[in-house]
């Protein structure tokens, strides 16, 4: 029998319900227990990929193409659960399905209405994750309760243990308690409102998870239970973790988190295993080494933006007990700022993904600095195609080689939209997405990363690299090391004559996890750790 933990949020944004969810799942996981989880975001877009990096931080790509919420790589990261488009909705997406079976005639004749029809929709997106080989299902609701936009989501989420039964339901209530200095006080009258708001809906939560800067103490907690209608243990404190994100599962666990969900929902399990994830927090927290790695990105003091670049160089300097620290770097101060200043003292230089325009020419030149100063360079989707520009124009002495996302007209497209794209007008959900095959060149710089030539790497683009000039950039010095075997578009380019020079026009950051980092940036850091220590 599945049973379903719902997780809300209240108070403000931003509290980390993502993180939190991630955490319990794994700590299910970690007692034998079957685990699916998924989102439920509020707002209209009926995917977050047309929606700008400023608004919604990172998009991220599962490997069946589904463009998602940046919360779900949390979930990748911590748990084993498998995603796909059934694990991310939208209020658009509902909607669209509602209005689509309408068109349909589907509702015999009825008025079309937010309680049941959009309700019902909401409900079976939940309940479709239910299974023989399914434990537990967690449902993460976006945004905070209150909102407008949420109604519909709680009313549906209300309606369920009615349905499932109330036993077989959890809800789980995230909150703030925040410390006001000038008082000296830890204050739950938030809380007390937030929870108010749910009760006012029929939600009544059934543990309060209460973010906190400073321990909670037992007096506060006992208020907050009396106040909230919860009982005095299901009151569990989230302490900020200054070090990693990667203990909040293990302070939830010290709280008890797992146990209460386990004893609640009466789910068959076993004890927690937490040895590899808590041995490896040990280690990490006395590194041998630290290495500075610069990112030269467009939406750089967004720290969403490239949420999975961060993580991965974290996992990898994991994986050589190493601190990697970022240089986040606005790629547009590069176009006629200083370089040398900028990039003078990184151990190794990235450049991610991205759309558009601005920023390029700083890319180009940050790219040409790391590539003549000998400076590992990992070049991701964008940061790829950037670099064979830059070796076209700078190697090839193409000076007005681009990529016709920039220059229509230019002389020399080095980098050219994709056949299957010409004649596509829709923006959302119609780039090469998902997981595709690449072929690597044994004895290549990947290929003896990954240690094996068949790799499956996931994608999000509408542009290509020209197989128009491959030859003349292999005579230069840029090699294609990985091709996709069905079409063979090029997936993977390397200057050979460098310490690591690697551009890939696939999505590695989306693989990453923390006792699993990704080959690539494992190969990257320890390319930045040998640059360090001056090998
Ligand atoms: N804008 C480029 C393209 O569409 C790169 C996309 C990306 O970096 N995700 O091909």
């Amino acid at each position: 029998m599945t049973k379903h933990i719902f997780v809300t949020g209240g108070v403000v944004s931003s509290l980390g319900k993502g993180l939190t969810s991630a955490s319990i799942g794994l700590l299910l996981e970690r007692r034998g227990l079957k685990v699916r989880m998924q989102k439920l975001d509020p707002y209209i877009n009926v995917d977050p990929g047309t929606m700008s990096p400023y608004q919604h931080g990172e998009v991220y790509v599962l490997d069946d193409g589904a463009e998602t919420d940046l919360d779900l790589g949390h979930y990748e990261r911590f748990t084993e659960t498998p995603l796909s488009q059934r694990s991310n909705y939208t209020t658009g997406r509902i909607y669209s399905t509602v209005i689509q079976k309408e068109r349909r005639g589907e509702y015999l004749g009825a008025t079309v209405q937010v309680v049941p029809h959009v309700t019902n929709e909401i409900k079976a997106a939940v309940t479709q994750l239910r299974g023989p080989d399914v434990d537990v299902v967690i449902t993460e609701l976006g945004g905070t309760v209150g909102d407008i936009e949420g109604l519909p989501f709680l009313e549906a989420i209300r309606q369920l243990p009615l349905e499932l039964g109330k036993q077989n339901c959890l809800f789980i209530h995230l909150t703030l308690v925040p410390y006001l200095k000038a008082a000296r006080e830890a204050k739950t009258k938030p809380t007390q409102h937030s929870v108010g708001q749910l009760r006012q809906i029929g939600i009544q939560p059934d543990i309060l998870v209460v973010r906190t800067e400073r321990p909670l103490g037992r007096e506060n907690a006992e208020k907050i239970a009396l106040f909230c209608n919860v009982e005095k243990d299901s009151v569990i404190e989230e302490t900020d973790m200054e070090f990693s994100i990667y203990e909040v599962p293990i302070g939830l666990a010290e709280h008890g988190l797992d146990r209460l969900i386990i004893d609640k929902l009466g789910l068959p399990a076993g004890d927690l295993q937490m040895d590899d994830w808590k041995e490896l927090m040990a280690r990490v927290r006395h590194p041998l080494h630290e290495v500075t790695i610069g990112v030269v990105g467009k939406y750089i003091e967004h720290r969403d933006a490239y949420k999975s670049i961060y993580e991965s160089l974290t996992h990898a300097g994991f994986s050589h007990t190493t601190r990697v620290l970022f240089k986040r770097i606005e790629a547009e101060d590069l176009d006629q700022g200083d370089v040398e200043r900028a990039l003078g003292n990184i151990d190794g230089l990235l450049v991610p993904g991205g759309f558009g325009y601005r920023g390029i020419e700083g890319k180009i030149k940050a790219i040409q600095y790391a590539r003549e100063k000998k400076i590992p360079f990992f070049g991701i989707c964008l940061g790829m195609q950037c670099a064979v520009i830059e070796f076209a124009r700078n190697v090839l002495g193409l000076r007005d080689a681009n990529s016709t996302e920039f220059a229509e007209d230019t002389p020399d497209p080095v980098i050219c939209m994709l056949e299957e794209q010409k004649t596509i007008q829709d923006k959302g959900g119609t780039m090469r997405l998902g997981a595709q095959p690449c072929t690597l060149k044994e004895g290549s710089k990947a290929w003896s990363c990954y240690e094996t030539s068949e790799i499956s790497e996931r994608h999000r683009h509408r542009y290509e690299f020209n197989p128009a000039y491959r030859d003349r950039l292999i005579a230069a010095g840029m090699v294609p090391t990985g091709t996709n075997p069905k079409n063979t578009l090029v997936e993977v380019v390397e200057v050979p004559d460098h310490p690591w020079f690697v551009a890939v026009q696939y999505h590695p950051e989306f693989k990453s996890k923390p006792l699993v980092p990704h080959p690539l940036f494992k190969g990257f850091v320890n390319a930045a750790i040998r640059k360090h220590r001056g090998e």
